[in-house]
């Protein structure tokens, strides 16, 4: 097997006394979507929290290439190329579209990379090129998450962590999401991907975990979590 680029051992985390992740074990293969599934309440946010440095894991390691990264501030995480895009997108008002770019890119010192990489996100998401002087706080609910991937992206990330990037949009903005997610991680990006869509994220993910109550409580390839009648059950409002 490829080894992982990303692997989270026996981690457990807290929210002072109380327990959210009770020993998880994830391996994320490059070049894979990883979805995590679960109920509300489950550790998902969490799990994505602790592998970016905003939770601290009190047991357990994370490697990311081999280092061990578990210690790590936040901002040395995301410079090294694990980017987290938390729920609820964090669009700045005030700023336009292009100062809300230029901030997801306070890890890259080079200005001729920083250059680069908005060219490549007005490339992949024309709409904010469109847009790129518009306050960005005024953009729909689906070129929002555009922009919060955008932002992400000028971290020249190699592993995304994405939680629940389709929160809140509309039916076919959710599919055009998840359609982005796709390319994205054609392009050479790894990802994470927390979802309450499961129907879908089970669709474009290759491997899936299913948390409950802080553990791993099943985890499969993808297209068999999806046939598998518990999974479908529980998750998938069959
Ligand atoms: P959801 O789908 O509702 O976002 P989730 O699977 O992402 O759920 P987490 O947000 O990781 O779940 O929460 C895991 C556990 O930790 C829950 O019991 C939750 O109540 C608790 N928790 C989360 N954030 C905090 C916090 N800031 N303070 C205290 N407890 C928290």
């Amino acid at each position: 097997m490829t080894e992982p680029v990303l692997r989270v051992e026996q981690v457990e985390s807290f929210y002072g006394k109380i327990q959210a992740l009770r020993g998880i074990d994830i391996e994320v293969a490059p070049g894979q979507i990883i979805a995590v599934l679960g109920s509300n309440g489950a550790g998902k946010t969490t799990t994505l929290k602790t592998i970016s440095g905003l939770v601290r894991a009190q047991v357990g390691r994370i490697h990311f290439d081999g280092e061990d990264i578990t210690r790590l501030p936040p901002h040395e995480i995301a410079r090294k190329g694990v980017v987290h895009v938390p729920e609820g997108r964090h669009i700045l008002k005030g700023l336009s579209v292009q100062e809300n770019l230029e901030l997801g890119s306070f890890t890259v010192r080079d200005p001729a990379v920083r250059r680069e990489r908005m060219a490549d996100v007005f490339e992949r998401f024309p709409i904010l090129s469109e847009r790129r002087h518009q306050d960005g706080s005024l953009l729909s609910g689906g070129e929002q998450q555009m922009l919060a991937l955008g932002r992400a992206l000028m971290h020249g990330p190699r592993v995304l962590l994405l939680d629940e990037p389709s929160m809140g949009l509309a039916p076919k903005l959710v599919t055009q999401t998840m359609r982005i997610v796709k390319q994205l991680n054609e392009a050479g990006t790894t990802i994470l991907l927390v979802e309450q869509n499961v129907r879908l994220a089970l669709k474009i993910a290759h491997y899936a975990y299913v948390l409950e109550n802080g553990e791993i409580h099943n985890q499969g390839k993808a297209s068999a979590l999806a046939e598998d009648e518990s999974i479908v059950q529980a998750y998938l409002g069959a």
